[in-house]
């Protein structure tokens, strides 16, 4: 009798272990994935986001969502990332939209916009104008999810050789400069290019370009460009340069509800934090500029030479729109958020800068 109420105990505590183990194994189910990044291990504050947000996730979810991320010495394919998201050999990436304008020219306009909007107004563009609407139809044919990736804010013109006094010495420069703003370039007779991060020293040294641009006084001063090339240009191409984190359609809609909530929070949680992180680089970095680095120059563009920008920019966006619907209907977007955020800019920030200098 002892011995059949044991075995019948042994029974129902054996089931109940089994159904708990069921309902718990959704619960606990692990979900290890891969991100693939443009950047290099130590390029700080790009590498940083992703590396924050798979940290986050991985707190947040208990250990249930690991994130993996491969630098671009890693997986060797800098440019590849879209490619890569899309075709699920990592399910996640974080590079920047503009870098695609070969392969799908209405990617581009999701990082920044010559003569574009700033930072705060493009956050305000992306949640709550419409733009990461229109971000996921572009990226929709992909089968890939784009999100806000981390903002530079504006990013200085670059690095050059020689003095750049009028539109003729310009003219035939070899430039490292992506986006919209490399189709200007062109059209104002440069020869435009895109290297990737890792290269861009050697090539400036070597002569393979004459000049590039990159970020800010944060990210660039690391990178030695001053030494080659010590004319450092003001910003006007790159406003409020995103890059964009991509996630392969079909893996999210796998991951529990919880899970992908998480994944959005932590997304946008280490995208903000990108944005203050180089702003105090940059912050920094300048604040020892003439000390430390007196033989940069700092300059503007000149006057002609930006209304030359200008109307280059004016025609091309005409142009590039007019057989691209899609991209007609951000670049669009963008224009009439930017005109209705930028009174508010005047009012409140320009205004008050304007005094206060
Ligand atoms: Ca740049």
């Amino acid at each position: 009798m002892n011995m059949f109420s044991k075995a019948t105990k042994l029974v129902v505590a054996t089931a109940l272990l089994a159904g708990l183990s069921t309902a718990s194994m959704a619960k606990d189910k692990v979900y290890k994935w891969k991100l693939a990044t443009t950047w290099g291990p130590t390029l700080s504050p790009f590498i940083d986001a992703p590396e924050n947000m798979a940290k986050l996730v991985e707190e947040m979810s208990n250990g249930r969502l690991i994130i993996r991320v491969d630098a671009a010495n890693k997986h060797k394919s800098a440019f590849g990332i879209l490619d890569m998201v899309k075709g699920g050999q990592y399910e996640m990436g974080h590079s920047a939209s503009y870098y695609w304008k070969g392969k799908d020219i209405d990617l581009l306009p999701f990082t920044t916009m010559p003569f574009g909007m700033t930072a705060p107004e493009q956050y305000a563009w992306f949640y709550y104008g419409g733009g990461l609407e229109l971000m996921q139809k572009a990226y929709a044919k992909h089968h890939v999810l784009s999100f806000p990736g981390g903002n530079t804010g504006n990013q200085m013109g670059g690095w050059f050789r020689k003095e750049v006094k009028t539109l003729d010495d310009l003219k035939g420069l070899k430039m490292r400069i992506p986006g919209f703003a490399g189709e200007i370039m062109a059209k104002l007779g440069l020869t435009v290019t895109n290297i990737a991060p890792g290269e861009l020293y050697t090539a400036l040294e070597r002569g393979t370009i004459d000049a590039l641009e990159w970020v800010g006084p944060g990210m660039d001063i690391n990178m030695g460009f001053h030494k080659v090339a010590p004319y450092y240009y003001t910003g006007w191409h790159e406003p409020a340069t995103e890059l964009q984190f991509l996630v392969n359609e079909k893996a999210y809609n796998k991951l529990p509800k919880d899970l992908q909530a998480i994944l959005l929070t932590a997304m946008k949680i280490s995208s903000y934090n990108m944005y203050i992180q180089n702003y105090d680089m940059s912050a920094t970095a300048w604040s020892k500029i003439a000390t430390e680095y007196p033989d940069i120059k700092i300059k503007t563009f000149p006057k002609p030479i930006m209304d030359a920008m200008k109307q280059a920019n004016k025609e091309l966006l005409t142009e590039m729109s007019k057989d691209h619907p899609l991209l007609k209907e951000v670049l669009d977007s963008q224009a009439a958020y930017q005109k209705k955020a930028r009174e508010w800019t005047k009012m409140s920030d320009y205004l008050y800068l304007k005094d206060n200098l």
